[in-house]
Protein backbone atom coordinates (compact mmCIF):
# COMPACT_ATOMS: atom_id res chain seq x y z
CA UNK A 1 0.00 0.00 0.00
CA UNK A 2 2.77 2.42 0.64
CA UNK A 3 4.78 1.57 -2.71
CA UNK A 4 1.15 2.20 -4.13
CA UNK A 5 0.44 5.30 -2.76
CA UNK A 6 3.69 7.40 -3.02
CA UNK A 7 3.90 6.00 -6.34
CA UNK A 8 0.58 6.90 -7.55
CA UNK A 9 -0.25 3.35 -8.61
CA UNK A 10 -3.62 2.46 -9.49
CA UNK A 11 -5.24 -0.83 -7.46
CA UNK A 12 -6.14 -3.63 -9.76
CA UNK A 13 -9.44 -3.42 -11.81
CA UNK A 14 -10.34 -0.36 -10.14
CA UNK A 15 -10.00 -2.14 -6.80
CA UNK A 16 -12.42 -5.00 -7.64
CA UNK A 17 -9.64 -7.42 -7.80
CA UNK A 18 -10.28 -11.27 -7.51
CA UNK A 19 -9.19 -13.29 -5.04
CA UNK A 20 -6.30 -15.72 -6.14
CA UNK A 21 -7.48 -18.49 -4.02
CA UNK A 22 -3.88 -19.52 -3.61
CA UNK A 23 -3.04 -18.50 -0.46
CA UNK A 24 -3.55 -14.96 1.51
CA UNK A 25 -1.27 -13.72 -2.46
CA UNK A 26 -3.51 -11.90 -4.20
CA UNK A 27 -1.00 -9.36 -6.02
CA UNK A 28 0.43 -13.23 -7.50
CA UNK A 29 3.18 -11.45 -9.13
CA UNK A 30 5.27 -8.33 -10.08
CA UNK A 31 4.05 -5.95 -12.82
CA UNK A 32 4.01 -2.48 -14.36
CA UNK A 33 1.93 -1.33 -11.54
CA UNK A 34 2.62 -3.63 -8.67
CA UNK A 35 6.35 -2.98 -7.74
CA UNK A 36 6.14 -4.96 -4.81
CA UNK A 37 4.94 -8.32 -3.69
CA UNK A 38 4.65 -10.21 -0.79
CA UNK A 39 4.87 -13.94 -1.52
CA UNK A 40 3.17 -16.14 0.46
CA UNK A 41 4.83 -19.91 0.17
CA UNK A 42 2.30 -22.55 1.81
CA UNK A 43 4.23 -25.68 2.58
CA UNK A 44 1.91 -28.09 4.34
CA UNK A 45 2.23 -31.70 5.07
CA UNK A 46 -0.18 -34.00 3.02
CA UNK A 47 -0.87 -35.59 6.63
CA UNK A 48 -2.76 -32.99 8.26
CA UNK A 49 -2.12 -34.54 11.82
CA UNK A 50 1.66 -33.38 11.31
CA UNK A 51 1.02 -29.59 11.51
CA UNK A 52 4.52 -29.17 12.89
CA UNK A 53 5.53 -29.86 9.64
CA UNK A 54 3.92 -27.06 7.96
CA UNK A 55 4.85 -23.40 7.42
CA UNK A 56 4.18 -20.34 5.64
CA UNK A 57 7.42 -18.87 4.04
CA UNK A 58 7.11 -15.25 3.27
CA UNK A 59 9.18 -12.90 1.05
CA UNK A 60 8.47 -9.60 0.13
CA UNK A 61 9.83 -8.99 -4.01
CA UNK A 62 11.05 -6.62 -5.25
CA UNK A 63 13.44 -5.31 -8.11
CA UNK A 64 16.78 -6.40 -6.71
CA UNK A 65 18.37 -3.57 -8.44
CA UNK A 66 21.20 -5.84 -9.68
CA UNK A 67 25.21 -4.92 -9.19
CA UNK A 68 25.19 -6.24 -12.80
CA UNK A 69 21.70 -5.38 -14.06
CA UNK A 70 20.79 -7.13 -17.46
CA UNK A 71 17.53 -4.85 -17.91
CA UNK A 72 20.28 -1.99 -18.01
CA UNK A 73 22.44 -3.86 -20.47
CA UNK A 74 19.91 -4.38 -23.11
CA UNK A 75 17.79 -1.31 -22.79
CA UNK A 76 18.41 0.65 -26.87
CA UNK A 77 17.29 4.20 -25.66
CA UNK A 78 19.25 4.62 -22.51
CA UNK A 79 15.77 4.57 -20.59
CA UNK A 80 17.24 2.78 -17.54
CA UNK A 81 20.08 4.04 -15.72
CA UNK A 82 22.24 3.60 -12.99
CA UNK A 83 21.57 6.25 -10.06
CA UNK A 84 23.92 7.96 -7.26
CA UNK A 85 22.90 5.79 -5.16
CA UNK A 86 23.55 2.69 -6.78
CA UNK A 87 20.15 1.69 -7.94
CA UNK A 88 18.63 1.18 -11.38
CA UNK A 89 15.73 3.45 -12.72
CA UNK A 90 13.87 3.38 -15.70
CA UNK A 91 12.80 6.78 -17.06
CA UNK A 92 9.46 6.45 -18.38
CA UNK A 93 9.60 9.36 -20.93
CA UNK A 94 12.80 7.83 -22.89
CA UNK A 95 11.33 4.59 -22.69
CA UNK A 96 9.81 3.39 -26.46
CA UNK A 97 7.83 0.12 -24.57
CA UNK A 98 10.30 -2.53 -26.55
CA UNK A 99 10.03 -4.87 -23.78
CA UNK A 100 13.82 -5.91 -24.28
CA UNK A 101 14.21 -5.39 -20.13
CA UNK A 102 11.42 -7.34 -19.83
CA UNK A 103 13.07 -10.48 -21.46
CA UNK A 104 16.52 -9.78 -20.00
CA UNK A 105 15.52 -9.58 -16.03
CA UNK A 106 16.49 -12.47 -14.86
CA UNK A 107 13.87 -12.09 -11.87
CA UNK A 108 10.25 -11.49 -13.77
CA UNK A 109 10.56 -7.75 -12.43
CA UNK A 110 9.72 -5.35 -14.97
CA UNK A 111 6.03 -5.27 -17.24
CA UNK A 112 4.31 -2.10 -19.26
CA UNK A 113 2.55 -0.24 -17.26
CA UNK A 114 -1.46 -0.04 -18.51
CA UNK A 115 -1.49 3.18 -17.96
CA UNK A 116 1.77 4.69 -19.76
CA UNK A 117 2.63 1.85 -21.87
CA UNK A 118 6.32 2.31 -20.73
CA UNK A 119 7.91 -0.60 -18.97
CA UNK A 120 7.99 0.27 -15.50
CA UNK A 121 9.40 -1.18 -11.85
CA UNK A 122 10.47 -0.63 -8.55
CA UNK A 123 12.46 2.62 -8.22
CA UNK A 124 13.50 1.94 -4.35
CA UNK A 125 11.80 5.62 -4.01
CA UNK A 126 14.38 7.33 -6.01
CA UNK A 127 12.49 10.83 -5.12
CA UNK A 128 12.66 9.72 -1.93
CA UNK A 129 16.11 9.08 -1.84
CA UNK A 130 17.30 12.25 -3.45
CA UNK A 131 14.98 14.18 -0.44
CA UNK A 132 17.46 12.43 1.94
CA UNK A 133 14.03 9.75 2.88
CA UNK A 134 14.38 6.13 3.31
CA UNK A 135 11.94 3.91 0.62
CA UNK A 136 8.23 4.09 1.64
CA UNK A 137 7.99 0.52 1.79
CA UNK A 138 10.89 0.38 4.56
CA UNK A 139 9.24 3.26 6.19
CA UNK A 140 5.60 1.89 6.49
CA UNK A 141 6.88 -2.05 7.33
CA UNK A 142 5.64 -2.78 10.90
CA UNK A 143 7.82 -5.57 11.44
CA UNK A 144 10.78 -3.78 10.17
CA UNK A 145 11.11 -6.91 7.87
CA UNK A 146 12.05 -4.32 5.55
CA UNK A 147 15.18 -2.71 6.12
CA UNK A 148 17.21 0.22 4.26
CA UNK A 149 20.62 1.46 4.35
CA UNK A 150 23.93 0.73 3.02
CA UNK A 151 25.22 -2.41 1.71
CA UNK A 152 27.70 -2.65 4.59
CA UNK A 153 25.19 -1.83 7.64
CA UNK A 154 22.42 -4.17 5.83
CA UNK A 155 25.69 -6.83 5.29
CA UNK A 156 25.88 -6.37 9.51
CA UNK A 157 22.60 -6.76 10.43
CA UNK A 158 21.65 -9.35 7.75
CA UNK A 159 24.42 -11.40 9.26
CA UNK A 160 23.34 -11.20 12.95
CA UNK A 161 19.81 -11.84 12.08
CA UNK A 162 21.32 -15.31 10.47
CA UNK A 163 23.48 -15.90 13.29
CA UNK A 164 20.14 -16.02 15.33
CA UNK A 165 18.16 -17.91 13.42
CA UNK A 166 20.24 -20.81 12.98
CA UNK A 167 21.02 -20.11 16.98
CA UNK A 168 16.98 -20.67 17.15
CA UNK A 169 17.50 -23.96 15.18
CA UNK A 170 16.37 -22.86 11.32
CA UNK A 171 19.95 -24.64 9.72
CA UNK A 172 19.09 -24.39 6.09
CA UNK A 173 18.66 -19.84 6.69
CA UNK A 174 21.09 -18.21 4.39
CA UNK A 175 21.52 -14.95 2.56
CA UNK A 176 20.72 -14.53 -1.00
CA UNK A 177 22.06 -12.40 -3.32
CA UNK A 178 25.11 -11.49 -1.30
CA UNK A 179 28.73 -12.21 -1.91
CA UNK A 180 29.67 -15.92 -2.30
CA UNK A 181 26.29 -17.33 -1.72
CA UNK A 182 26.76 -19.25 -4.57
CA UNK A 183 23.65 -18.31 -6.31
CA UNK A 184 24.22 -14.80 -7.99
CA UNK A 185 27.80 -14.40 -8.83
CA UNK A 186 27.35 -13.71 -12.46
CA UNK A 187 24.84 -10.74 -11.80
CA UNK A 188 27.74 -9.46 -9.35
CA UNK A 189 25.35 -9.56 -6.32
CA UNK A 190 21.87 -7.92 -5.43
CA UNK A 191 21.37 -4.40 -3.84
CA UNK A 192 18.45 -5.65 -2.56
CA UNK A 193 19.16 -9.03 -0.58
CA UNK A 194 16.99 -11.63 1.32
CA UNK A 195 17.37 -14.16 4.26
CA UNK A 196 15.37 -17.24 3.19
CA UNK A 197 15.22 -20.35 5.03
CA UNK A 198 14.52 -23.06 1.65
CA UNK A 199 16.36 -23.08 -2.05
CA UNK A 200 15.80 -20.28 -3.88
CA UNK A 201 13.38 -21.70 -6.56
CA UNK A 202 11.20 -22.47 -3.76
CA UNK A 203 10.38 -18.78 -3.56
CA UNK A 204 10.22 -18.29 -7.73
CA UNK A 205 13.73 -16.82 -7.47
CA UNK A 206 16.73 -18.10 -10.10
CA UNK A 207 19.21 -20.76 -8.80
CA UNK A 208 21.63 -19.04 -11.10
CA UNK A 209 20.48 -15.53 -12.74
CA UNK A 210 22.24 -15.03 -15.94
CA UNK A 211 23.54 -11.63 -17.93
CA UNK A 212 22.24 -11.64 -21.54
CA UNK A 213 26.25 -10.26 -22.51
CA UNK A 214 27.16 -13.77 -21.62
CA UNK A 215 26.09 -14.98 -24.39
CA UNK A 216 26.93 -12.67 -27.02
CA UNK A 217 31.07 -14.49 -27.13
CA UNK A 218 29.60 -17.89 -28.29
CA UNK A 219 26.36 -16.19 -30.25
CA UNK A 220 29.12 -14.32 -32.19
CA UNK A 221 31.31 -17.49 -32.75
CA UNK A 222 28.58 -19.77 -34.22
CA UNK A 223 27.67 -16.49 -36.30
CA UNK A 224 31.24 -16.31 -37.86
CA UNK A 225 31.32 -19.66 -38.59
CA UNK A 226 28.03 -19.70 -40.16
CA UNK A 227 28.61 -16.71 -42.36
CA UNK A 228 32.45 -18.30 -43.36
CA UNK A 229 30.53 -21.50 -44.51
CA UNK A 230 27.64 -20.10 -46.19
CA UNK A 231 30.91 -17.93 -48.09
CA UNK A 232 33.10 -20.82 -48.49
CA UNK A 233 29.26 -22.85 -50.43
CA UNK A 234 28.49 -19.71 -52.16
CA UNK A 235 32.16 -19.97 -53.81
CA UNK A 236 32.31 -23.50 -54.64
CA UNK A 237 28.89 -23.18 -56.69
CA UNK A 238 30.18 -20.00 -58.33
CA UNK A 239 33.30 -21.63 -59.26
CA UNK A 240 31.67 -25.20 -60.53
CA UNK A 241 29.47 -22.95 -62.64
CA UNK A 242 32.47 -21.15 -64.25
CA UNK A 243 34.12 -24.42 -65.20
CA UNK A 244 30.80 -25.70 -66.34
CA UNK A 245 30.39 -22.56 -69.02
CA UNK A 246 34.31 -22.97 -69.59
CA UNK A 247 33.42 -26.49 -71.05
CA UNK A 248 30.32 -25.80 -73.02
CA UNK A 249 32.38 -23.30 -75.12
CA UNK A 250 35.55 -25.37 -75.98
CA UNK A 251 32.92 -28.02 -76.94
CA UNK A 252 33.51 -28.13 -81.46
CA UNK A 253 30.48 -27.80 -82.27
CA UNK A 254 28.91 -30.27 -85.15
CA UNK A 255 28.75 -28.73 -88.42
CA UNK A 256 25.43 -27.57 -89.76
CA UNK A 257 24.42 -29.00 -93.41
S1 LIG B 1 16.07 -7.29 -10.87
FE1 LIG B 1 15.64 -7.17 -13.05
S2 LIG B 1 14.74 -5.12 -13.29
FE2 LIG B 1 15.79 -5.12 -11.29
S3 LIG B 1 17.89 -4.34 -11.75
FE3 LIG B 1 17.98 -6.59 -11.83
S4 LIG B 1 17.68 -7.03 -14.03
FE4 LIG B 1 16.94 -4.92 -13.71
S1 LIG C 1 10.89 -1.28 -22.77
FE1 LIG C 1 11.73 0.80 -22.35
S2 LIG C 1 13.11 0.51 -20.63
FE2 LIG C 1 12.69 -1.54 -21.45
S3 LIG C 1 14.37 -1.92 -22.94
FE3 LIG C 1 12.69 -1.02 -24.12
S4 LIG C 1 13.12 1.20 -24.10
FE4 LIG C 1 14.39 0.31 -22.46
Amino acid sequence: MACKEWNQLPATNGGANTLSGNSYDNTRTLDGDHWRHVKFVEQFSADRNRSEQSRWLMMSDVCKHCAHAACLEVCPTGAIIRTEFDTVVIQADVCNGCRDCIAACPFGVIEINPVSKTAQKCTLCYDRLQAGMQPACAQACPTASIQFGTIKDLMVRAKGRLQQLQGQGAKDAYLYGVAGDGYTEEVGGLNAFYLLVDKPQVYGLPARPKLPTRNMVPSALFSGLGAALVGLFGFLSFRKSRMDEAAVSTTPREPVV
